[in-house]
Formats: C-alpha cells, structure tokens, sequence
C-alpha cells in the first residue's frame, strides 16, 4: 500500500470538508486528490461513515443497518493492506 506523499494536509483538509468549513477551491483539490490517492480515498469514507455513525447515536437515532458493517469493512481494508 502506498503513503499519501502530502498525508498531513490531506486529513486537514479532510477535516475542513467534513467540517463543512471548506472553500471550494479546497473541495475542489482534495476531491481530484483522493481520485488518484487510495489511502487518501480509504480515508475519506471512513471518516464519512463514523462521523454519520456518532451523528445517528447524539441524535438517539437507530443507526442505519450496514452502516457499522461498512465501518468495520473500511477499517479491515486498511489495516490487511
Ligand atoms: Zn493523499
């Protein structure tokens, strides 16, 4: 599995983005990064799901079915790779 060659500013900039405190020119950048940057792409979705995962459980929403299956898939990618 290959490193994401500018890690640090792509988790900043993931944070920003699923912060909702973006630009769009950021935006715009991480999402053609993470077309070509696996790593950063894993990343991404998970982050995407646990934070849709802790959103469901302070709303004292049920958590969607599949989603923990599909955090645990993630998690499983990127610790086997
Ligand atoms: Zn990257």
């Amino acid at each position: 599995m290959t490193n994401c060659p500018d890690e640090e500013r792509c988790l900043h900039l993931l944070e920003v983005i699923l912060d909702d405190e973006s630009t769009p020119e950021a935006e715009q950048e991480y999402f053609e990064h993470i077309d070509q940057c696996w790593p950063c792409y894993q990343n991404y979705n998970l982050e995407k799901a646990i934070r849709k995962l802790i959103k469901s459980k302070i709303e004292n929403k049920p958590v969607p079915d599949g989603l923990i299956k599909s955090i645990k898939r993630e998690i499983e990618k990127i610790t086997i790779e």
